[in-house]
């Protein structure tokens, strides 16, 4: 295996950087476990953001009501301590023991990591980006010109681009591309955009300022020859436009597929990943399942579960990577390894 491909090895693999991943990290954290976290999407917080960042969550103890991006932002803050490493954008392919009795985890991308333990916290699966439909020649320009996520800012640098959507990647995507791109145009079939307030009106104040220009209308047609594009045709309000572009961004939302857990070679019920409510392990030794994917007797789909369920599995988890040491209840202050992490600087790798 080439070194490129082999990331470094850490003592836990987390599939799936939801709610439920992020504190499996904290948690394997507070037991001194490393941590990679891998995800299919390019930011984390699996359905909390994907699917209702707005939403006010009324559930969580000692917060009587929080945004489902603010829980979000705060678990990843209070993950950050333990330094956990990110591969995001990328959606796990399979799963192979080694002749050592570790875990070899690989990515569509052909990322392989290795770690001695791997959770499973891939929720309802994983989110497949929904394409703009009747988009004459859209097979041609797909995962070159036409892209459903931003893995890297930097190289969009001087690209004619076209943004379609009117949420809020779509209008976070247009500002945050705006200081490279040398044009950015967002296509919206309505008027009226569906992103927050204070981004709508931060965008607003791009299109006064002609740093982003914006068509009421749907992409229909692209120009050029694969892998080039070199414009679209939007039709809406103006009629048909041809619009100049190197780029077409997509950003329709997701819809969740049950993913690569058929090939990991567990047990199934239904879809989900059956597992002990002592360890959370499933059938296969090593490998662990929280959060929504988990099913046993009695199960909630909460994220309260899966944390209760990611503070259990870390524990076994922690027994499994050091088996010499006697298990006892980790309380967060008792820690010194999170005494000493939380009195430093916030630090962690961000995704
Ligand atoms: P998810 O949030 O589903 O995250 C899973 C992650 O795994 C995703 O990011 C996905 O991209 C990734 N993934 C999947 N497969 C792969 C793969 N093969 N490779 C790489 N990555 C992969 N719960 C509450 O407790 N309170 C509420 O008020 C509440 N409100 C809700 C409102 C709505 C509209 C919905 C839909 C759900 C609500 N829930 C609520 C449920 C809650 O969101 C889920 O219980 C929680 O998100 C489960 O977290 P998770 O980490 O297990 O999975």
């Amino acid at each position: 295996m080439s070194d490129e491909r082999l990331a470094r090895h850490s003592d836990a693999i987390i599939i799936g950087a939801g709610p439920c991943g992020l504190f499996a990290a904290f948690q394997l954290g507070v037991h001194g476990l490393t941590s990679q976290l891998v995800d299919a999407l390019d930011r984390v917080g699996g359905q909390c953001i994907e699917l209702y960042p707005d939403k006010p969550i009324y559930d969580i103890p000692a917060c009587p009501a929080i945004g489902a991006a603010e829980l979000v932002e705060r678990l990843t803050m209070q993950a950050a301590c333990f330094s956990p490493v990110y591969h995001m954008g990328q959606q796990v392919a399979s799963l192979e023991r080694t002749a050592q009795g570790e875990w070899l985890v690989t990515t569509d991308k052909g990322l392989v990591l290795q770690a001695s333990v791997v959770v499973i916290a891939t929720g309802g699966g994983s989110f497949t980006p929904k394409t703009p439909p009747n988009l004459g020649r859209l097979a041609e320009f797909e995962g070159g010109a036409v892209r459903y996520a931003v893995p890297d800012v930097q190289a969009h640098a001087g690209e004619r681009i076209v943004i379609a959507g009117g949420g809020d990647s779509a209008v976070d995507w247009a500002m945050a591309l705006c200081p490279v791109a040398s044009e950015i145009v967002l296509v919206h079939q309505r008027e009226e955009l569906r992103a927050q307030k204070h981004s709508t009106a931060r965008l607003q104040t791009l299109v006064e300022e002609g740093r982003v220009r914006r068509l009421t209308g749907r992409v229909i047609d692209l120009h050029g020859t694969a892998p080039s594009l070199e414009a679209v045709t939007v039709h809406g309000r103006e009629g048909r436009v041809v619009v100049p572009a190197d780029r077409l961004l997509v950003f329709f939302g997701f819809v969740m597929r049950e993913g690569a857990l058929a090939r990991f070679g567990l047990d199934l019920c239904d879809g989900l990943v059956p597992v002990d409510t002592e360890r959370f392990e499933t059938s296969l030794p090593g490998v662990f399942a929280i959060g929504d994917i988990a099913t046993y007797p009695g199960k909630l789909k909460l994220i309260l579960s899966g944390f209760h369920e990611a503070a259990l599995m870390a524990a076994a988890a922690a027994r499994r990577c050091r088996p010499g040491e006697s298990p006892s209840t980790e309380y967060s202050t008792s820690s010194p390894l999170f005494r000493e992490r939380t009195q430093s600087e916030l630090g962690g790798r961000s995704p």
